[in-house]
């Protein structure tokens, strides 16, 4: 799953991991903040061995009710989830990247169009969602209301 990722880098010359084989997969996530042409936060999930990831031009929700537009792109290795440093100008994603947050998250829901989940960083907490907004790779991040706890009489 990795063959988009290793054919657009060049390793010789960016400082991003390869990935190591035999990497195992946890429950992590990342969001790093990575100032390349345009700005943008790369949200990024532990599934299946790989990071699946999102690049979010406007950054991840704090609240409720904003949904921000999630592109989806190629996997990262489990090793890009601590990455950070400087991608050479003339590199694929050139520019810096910087940890915005991390954490670990719980998997409620997926589907083919949808993943929720419960998010425990230092930013990010709470219960999200990631909505596929059509066939390409358009997705909608937002953060869910709390659920509300039955009242004890
Ligand atoms: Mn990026």
């Amino acid at each position: 799953m990795l063959e988009e990722y290793k054919r657009k880098r060049d390793f010789g010359a960016t400082p991003e991991p390869a990935g190591r084989p035999g990497e195992t997969c946890g429950d992590r996530f990342v969001v790093q903040e990575h100032h390349a042409s345009h700005l943008h936060w790369d949200f990024r999930l532990e599934m299946d061995g790989v990071l699946k990831s999102w690049a979010v031009p406007k950054g991840p929700p704090l609240e409720p009710g904003v949904k921000r537009l999630a592109v989806q792109v190629e996997d990262h290795p489990v090793e890009y989830i601590d990455f950070a440093g400087t991608i050479p100008a003339d590199q694929y994603g050139g520019g810096t990247v910087e940890i915005w947050d991390a954490g670990r998250f719980t998997l409620e829901e997926r589907r083919e169009d949808r993943l929720s989940f419960e998010l425990h960083g230092q930013k990010l907490v709470g219960s999200y969602a990631l909505i596929r907004t059509g066939p390409g790779k358009n997705w909608l991040l937002m953060k869910r209301s709390p659920k509300k706890t039955a009242r004890q009489e």
